[in-house]
């Protein structure tokens, strides 16, 4: 499935968060590849996540906007997977508390559902999908731990105050941002498609 014939020097971002798009642009320097994001094409629609794969939504995002301006185009879709809750919120990470919720009120259902589970394991997972108009790519991040029992730390966002990754004392919301990237899920999906990218160029 991974085949690619050159390396582009452009990449749409399926995405408007700036956070995003500067973290990728960071790593993606070394191959003089430049980004554009959904804000660079203001005429394009929002594509609903409503598949039960991360592997689906990304590849939506991916195919949609590939399709709608003609670059090759990256889309990504995050997950945490809690074993005792058989995987969830996995896909439903975003909405798991309900449709609005706010980072806090899923934080909260989540110790609520594990209070009196004793395997507290789980992982972020984070596909990407590249759609070059040619061919389709996946690349998987995954980053394991625990669940903590009370939220610790101020840094990040979503889940970060209650997840633990193995090997750490501290949560992701007590760590440097650096700290983050070099291990989450996040960070290790972008890796898998820069050295994807890397392999090409130097073949
Ligand atoms: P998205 O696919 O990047 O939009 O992520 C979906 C949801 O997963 C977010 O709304 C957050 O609740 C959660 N999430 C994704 N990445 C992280 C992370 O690095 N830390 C904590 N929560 C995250």
């Amino acid at each position: 499935m991974n085949t690619l014939s050159a390396v582009p020097d452009l990449i749409l971002v399926a995405s408007a968060n700036p956070h995003k798009i500067e973290e990728l642009q960071q790593m993606l320097r070394p191959l003089s590849i430049t980004l554009k994001s959904t804000l660079d094409f203001p005429d394009g629609e929002e594509v609903v996540e409503d598949l039960p794969t991360l592997e689906g939504n990304a590849l939506k995002k991916a195919r949609y906007w590939n399709q709608f301006s003609g670059l090759p185009a990256l889309a990504d879709d995050t997950g945490l997977e809690v074993d005792a809750l058989d995987g969830a919120p996995g896909v439903y990470s975003a909405r798991y508390a309900g449709e609005k919720a706010s980072y806090s009120d899923n934080v909260m259902k989540l110790l609520n559902e594990l209070e009196d589970k004793p395997d507290k394991t789980a992982r972020f997972r984070t596909v990407i999908a590249f759609v070059d108009g040619v061919n389709e790519h996946l690349f998987e991040g995954v980053c394991s731990g625990e669940i903590t029992d009370r939220q610790k730390g101020e840094k990040g966002f979503g889940y970060d105050p209650v997840f633990r990754p193995a090997g750490y004392e501290k949560t992701f919301a007590e760590l440097s941002p650096e700290e983050k990237n070099n291990i989450s899920h996040r960070g290790l999906s972008i890796k898998a498609f820069t050295e994807f990218l890397e392999s090409k160029k130097n073949s």
